[in-house]
């Protein structure tokens, strides 16, 4: 599961291991990608070196020092391992970048998810991206503006990439619970109060996950302590049937806009 905790998690690490270091190979290993697309791509990567690493969206963007960037859209079943020596054949393995004997290894990409831009092609590409839920610039009176014209549920709304990005079903019901507001709620319903408990409910358990280690599932390198530490922290997602640390009432799954979610009735609002 990779949404905005784990990319951001994703790119510290990859920051901290190569962020000055030379791409000496860019190796794709599953067949479909097109072969003019291929070679450009490799050529435009391989020998410049990584000045930083970003998160956009749902993106890691490696800033090259030949300027252009080389963009990994990660989807939610994606993930990377970093290691070091020779690599073992590994046929789930979509891409993986060297750095001489170093590397990191991308796993579940589309050939599409792979590319370079340059600076300004980037930033158009970014405009379908929904805003970034972290971004300092989105305040609570925007968050509402942009949210109020929706006629969906909460938890549609969360999820919408065009609307937001990186969150997904595990933080969409971690944000609605800490929210105190039931996902199926429809924004048009929330009244003012609910409106800033959502806004402050959303930043804080982006960032309580990010310094938790994130819910993913893999570790990125051998002896990662830190990947998924956040998942023993969830209050609602698959805890179905259990007990709500807050209230001691009991997580249930609920529909919201045709979608299963887990919420606590008796602690989350259904606001009509
Ligand atoms: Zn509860």
């Amino acid at each position: 599961m990779q949404e905005l905790p784990e990319l951001d998690i994703y790119r510290a690490m990859l920051a901290e291991r190569f962020a000055g270091a030379q791409i000496t190979a860019l190796t794709i290993h599953k067949k479909g990608m097109d072969e003019a697309a291929k070679t450009e791509l490799i050529g435009h990567v391989v020998g410049t070196t990584v000045w930083f690493v970003e998160r956009r969206a749902q993106h890691l963007v490696f800033h090259l020092d030949n300027g252009k960037r080389l963009l990994v859209y990660v989807p939610y079943e994606a993930y990377a391992f970093c290691g070091s020596g020779e690599k073992k054949k590994d046929s789930k393995a979509f891409a993986t970048i060297s750095f001489g004997d170093r590397y990191v290894t991308f796993y579940g990409l589309m050939p599409e998810h792979i590319l370079t831009m340059s600076v300004k092609g980037l930033e158009e590409y970014m405009k379908v991206n929904g805003v970034d839920p972290l971004d300092k610039r989105l305040t609570l009176s925007r968050f509402v503006e942009r949210f109020s014209k929706k006629r969906s549920t909460l938890r549609t709304a969360l999820l919408d990439t065009g609307l937001i990005s990186g969150i997904g079903p595990v933080y969409a019901d971690e944000i609605a619970f800490a929210a105190k507001i039931r996902p199926e709620t429809k924004l048009q319903s929330l009244n003012a109060d609910a409106w800033e408990r959502l806004y402050q409910a959303m930043g804080s358990v982006l960032r309580d996950a990010i310094s938790h280690g994130g819910a993913g599932e893999k570790p990125m390198f051998e002896g990662d302590l830190l990947t998924g530490g956040y998942r023993e922290r969830l209050q609602v997602y698959k805890r179905e049937g259990q007990s709500c640390m807050r209230c001691g009432g009991t997580v249930q799954k609920v529909t919201a806009g045709n979608r299963k979610a887990f919420a606590c009735p008796s602690c989350q609002e259904l606001i009509e």
